[in-house]
This record gives structure tokens, C-alpha cells and sequence, in this order.
């Protein structure tokens, strides 16, 4: 994807990770090879990754720019983070912030930072490693989070549960710093985005709705996680919170937005598209 315009504003993206960090069968548990097989002539070639012969991923950031703002959308793994979930995880040395100076964007300039919610690969560029503490990645931003996530995560934290170190490491030191806006699940930032409360993956997650001149987007955080799930909502991956919600969250998300013209960001598919009804079910394709 390069950099696209819609209306008066610009969205590109960093990716951190091109492809999937679990396979298909586990991340969506309730999932079946054969079904799967009977979609892939929608799917390939550019929602599959032949390399892995299996469904595409990333790990990415939605860089938005309008006319007073630029904005970051998630912000992936990080590096320097102990992390022990997957390998690719774990340590990194990667070049994103070099890949998002090579849009034009340096640390400073960014305004907003948005975490749809607050899983390790939505948050780890959020602070990095410097003089021997985590600080905020991005000195003036403002962190914007929703209250109910963060009430979720800090209790999870607090009292030990939270495995993955992501809140102590990412979250809290954005928080402690004063750069976080703890804000309602409907907030707007600008005349062009606001949030909007769609649940089931974590108690707080929420998709932000973009609304130009020339039409409107959604970053859909991780509503979905693989581009199957648009014509099979009711596989939930196994790192939804509540499935059974998360699978009403997706249905109801995917009927209200099939053919609407309504263009889809998610946080983990390899591009960027429209969700069509066909043959009295739902697939998705690319713009154009
Ligand atoms: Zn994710």
C-alpha cells in the first residue's frame, strides 16, 4: 500500500512484521482447512502469503495525516521487549522508526497516538528504551486509550494476571509521563476521527472511523484478525477476550459495512479493502 488519499487526508503505514506470527488453525481455533480452501479463490493471490502457504498477516502502524494532525494507529511490538509469545517478538532490532521517517514522519511531529486496544502487538512502539527506562516513543503526543481498556489492563496488571509485560513496559510509562487521555469510548480527535466502542477482543477495544470529504474508513483495530473471517465471522482467534461476543461484534460489523463503500483498515490484514456481499454470504476485496 503506498501512501493513499482520501479527500484531505493521507494514510500510509509502517509495517513492522510482514507476515503471520501464528498459524491460521491456531490463531482462530474454531477454524477448518477445508472451509478455508473453498474461500481461496477470493483470497489469493492478495490475502494469501505463499511463503508461509498460509493466510497473510502483518504487524502494522496506520500513519493518518490530516490537515492539522498526524496521527499514529497502533503501534506494534517494539524493540528491546522481552517477549516470550512468539519468536519473532522477542528483542527486536527492527527499522520502524527509520520506515516511519522514510514517510516524512519524525518522532516529534507525531500528535496522536491511538491504541485500539491494548495488546502487546497494538502497543510496543509506544515507549522505547533509552538511559536505561521506558519512555514515551513519541515526546509530544498525546496517548489517547479508552478509559474502559485501561481500567481492564491496569487491574490485570496490578494484580499480576498480565503475562506479557506490555502494559508495565508500553502503557504505564505513557500514563506515569502525563502523555495518556484516558478518554470515552465515542471520543473524536479533530473534525476527522473518532472512536467507536466494538467489543468482544478486550473489554475496551474500539475501531476509530475516519470521515473525509471523499468518503469515510474504519481502522478496525482487531475486530478481525485474518481476512477469511469476513466471510466467516464466527471464528474468533484465540486471543478474543470473549469469543462469543467478539463473534457478535464481527457479524454485526460485517453486515453493517458490506457494500456501504465504507474502505476497511485492519490492524492485521495485508491490505487495506472493501467487504462485498456476494452469493448471500461476505468476502472481501481490494480497492479499485
Ligand atoms: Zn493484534
Amino acid at each position: 500500500m503506498q501512501t493513499m488519499k482520501l479527500g484531505e487526508v493521507r494514510i500510509s503505514r509502517v509495517i513492522e512484521i510482514d507476515r503471520s506470527s501464528f498459524p491460521t488453525a491456531s490463531m482462530l481455533p474454531g477454524s477448518n482447512a477445508d472451509v478455508i480452501a473453498g474461500h481461496h479463490r477470493w483470497l489469493k493471490p492478495h490475502f494469501f502469503d505463499e511463503r508461509t502457504g498460509d493466510l497473510a498477516s502483518r504487524i502494522q502502524t496506520y500513519v493518518v495525516r490530516t490537515p492539522r494532525h498526524t496521527i499514529l494507529i497502533d503501534t506494534g511490538v517494539g524493540n528491546d521487549k522481552a517477549r516470550t509469545l512468539a519468536p519473532a517478538w522477542n528483542m527486536r532490532t527492527g527499522t520502524y522508526l527509520d520506515d516511519l521517517a522514510a514517510l516524512g514522519v519524525t518522532p516529534e511531529q507525531v500528535d496522536f497516538v491511538v491504541c485500539t486496544h491494548l495488546h502487546v502487538d497494538h502497543v510496543g512502539w509506544n515507549t522505547r528504551w533509552k538511559e536505561g527506562r521506558w519512555v514515551p516513543t513519541f515526546p509530544k503526543a498525546k496517548y489517547v486509550i479508552a478509559g474502559a481498556e485501561w481500567e481492564f489492563w491496569k487491574y490485570e496488571n496490578d494484580s499480576g494476571k498480565e503475562e506479557s509485560g506490555c502494559i508495565a513496559d508500553s502503557v504505564v510509562p505513557v500514563v506515569e509521563a502525563g502523555q495518556a487521555l484516558l478518554v470515552d469510548s465515542d471520543f473524536k480527535i479533530g473534525e476527522h476521527l473518532r472512536f467507536e466502542p466494538w467489543v468482544g477482543h478486550t473489554p475496551g477495544h474500539v475501531c476509530v472511523r475516519l470521515t473525509t470529504s471523499a468518503g469515510s474508513a474504519v481502522f478496525s483495530g482487531d475486530l478481525m484478525h485474518r481476512t477469511v473471517q469476513v466471510a466467516e465471522p464466527q471464528w474468533s482467534s484465540r486471543f478474543c477476550y470473549d469469543p462469543a461476543q467478539a463473534r457478535d461484534t464481527r457479524r454485526a460489523f460485517v453486515e453493517r459495512h458490506a457494500d456501504s463503500g465504507t474502505m476497511i483498515l485492519a490492524g492485521h490484514f495485508p491490505h487495506p479493502g472493501f467487504i462485498v456481499k456476494e452469493g448471500g454470504g461476505y468476502r472481501f476485496r481490494l480497492p479499485g
